[in-house]
């Protein structure tokens, strides 16, 4: 199937209010642009270097969203244009997006990403970790950081019963921490949890934002 049919049964399949972000991480440039010129407007990529080369080649008012882990020397170069980047998992990430958006006077939208698969291999804080870090005076004193909601990922599992719970998880998370320290505040309200196996179990779980690369684009070739 086309990139164009697959954009199309996906966006039937997912509610009002469900965002999609189209994962486009080793999809070039080309491909990219066919699926924005079929009306699709936010992509994300995982890697700070493929995002660089993309970005310049493609239209200006794509919204890119970053959600792989990412190095702190990498924020200066993504902080100017990126549309949200998902994957924050440490204080020091916060802080030094916080520093390189000060210096040209922008705001970032942020995800906290959380640890929720049993693989070890995953990024993201427990819900301890994240109390901490929203309850610190560094963290209050950020300016230029806009905490919208939570991000995570499902262990790489066929059952159902796993998946789900942890998406149950990250939920609970979301809850616990917008009555803890985003109560009145609108712009918190993202959870972002569901991938090309497992998008409808999430979104039946609360998803707000869906993360699909595979059930796209194809076939990921690493090479
Ligand atoms: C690659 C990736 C996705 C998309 O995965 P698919 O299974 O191809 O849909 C979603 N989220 C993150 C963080 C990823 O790295």
């Amino acid at each position: 199937m086309s990139i164009i049919e697959n954009l199309k049964n996906i966006s039937r399949e997912i509610p009002a209010g469900v965002r999609l972000v189209a994962v486009s991480k080793t999809t070039p440039p080309g491909i990219i642009q066919e699926a924005y010129d079929a009306g699709q407007q936010i992509f994300g990529e995982n890697k700070a270097q493929e995002l660089l080369a993309k970005q310049p080649v493609l239209p200006d008012d794509i919204k890119w969203h970053f959600i792989g882990h990412l190095q702190t020397n990498k924020v200066k170069q993504i902080v100017p244009f990126v549309e949200m980047i998902e994957s924050v998992d440490r204080m020091k990430l916060l802080k030094e997006i916080n520093k390189q958006a000060l210096k040209i006077n922008r705001k970032v939208n942020c995800l906290l990403q959380f640890h929720i698969a049993s693989e070890e291999t995953k990024f993201g804080l427990d819900i301890a970790e994240a109390r901490q870090l929203l309850s610190s005076e560094e963290y209050r004193k950020m300016n230029n950081i806009g905490i919208c909601g939570v991000m995570g990922m499902a262990t790489f599992t066929d059952d159902e019963q796993v998946i789900r719970k942890e998406f149950v998880n990250l939920r609970s998370y979301f809850e616990q921490i917008k009555s803890e320290f985003f109560n009145d505040q609108e712009s918190f309200k993202e959870i972002s949890m569901g991938m090309t196996n497992d998008y409808l179990l999430a979104i039946e779980e609360g998803s707000t934002n869906i993360r699909i690369g595979t059930a796209i684009f194809g076939a990921r070739n690493y090479q």
